[in-house]
């Protein structure tokens, strides 16, 4: 009577094993299919792409979806980004081993760990206190001593850690936020997704060369915007 049931326990223990999901087959499959595929080529950036456990930066029933092609939530209204999204925002970025770079949205910490896998120091700001603290938790947890999690308003950057090589703001922004223009080094790049707020902005970046600030629009993006102080200036 009851060897059906043996049966089907002593078949479960063995299927599965087989089920769990391979996560380092996904990411491969990812890097191929949606980053190097669509042309990006720096080594670094896809070594990093490679490298960071993509699917431990999202809640736990998402996982599964961690490698897909597209954005994810990640609680509070806030999402990661689409992985082409995070590779070709590095890689625009030019960056160095030796760089320092300043993040403002650190969200699920996903971007920040890549960065964190190229150069020698990241600092990233999020304003919403409990997705920093959790940030902040995956990030130790994965072993990354070169990532500073703060919690406040990315708009006014972090002046005692500035000047940056690298800024990167991954919240959209209709202007950009003059305190971290300030905090760029000459020669430096700053990458957002700058525009009206909701729906699509331009991903824009802008170099610091002596006086002058170059600027590169690279398409179409669309990002949750970014709230604070930023809401309450005019400025373009
Ligand atoms: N880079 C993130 C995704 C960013 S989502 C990742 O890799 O997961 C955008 C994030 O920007 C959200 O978490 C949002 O709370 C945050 N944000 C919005 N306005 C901000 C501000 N003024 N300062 C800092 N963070 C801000």
């Amino acid at each position: 009577m009851f060897r059906p049931v043996v049966i089907l326990i002593l078949l479960s223990l063995i299927v599965r094993p087989a089920l769990a999901i391979d996560y380092d087959t996904l990411r491969r499959r990812m890097v191929q299919e949606q980053i190097k595929a669509r042309g990006i080529r720096d080594e670094r950036v896809i070594e990093a792409m490679l490298k960071v456990p993509r699917h431990l930066f999202v809640p736990e029933r998402y996982r599964h979806r961690a490698y897909g092609d597209h954005p994810l939530p990640i609680g509070e209204g806030q999402t990661i980004s689409q992985p082409y999204v995070v590779a070709l925002m590095t890689e625009a970025l030019r960056l160095k081993p030796t760089d320092r770079v300043l993040e403002i949205g650190t969200g699920s910490g996903y971007q920040a760990a890549v960065l964190a896998e190229i150069v020698r120091e990241v600092y990233t700001i999020e304003i919403r206190q409990t997705l920093a603290d959790r940030a902040r938790r995956v990030l130790k947890e994965l072993g990354y001593k070169n990532v500073k999690v703060k919690h406040g308003d990315g708009y006014f950057g972090w002046p005692d850690a500035g000047p940056f090589d690298a800024i990167i703001i991954t919240a959209a922004a209709n202007h950009v936020p003059p305190p971290l223009l300030r905090q760029l080094k000459d020669g430096g790049r700053l990458i957002l997704p700058l525009g009206e707020v909701y729906y699509y902005q331009t991903l824009t970046l802008i170099e610091k060369k002596g006086p002058k600030l170059i600027t590169t629009q690279m398409g179409p993006v669309s990002f949750v915007p970014m709230i604070g102080e930023i809401r309450r200036r005019h400025t373009r």
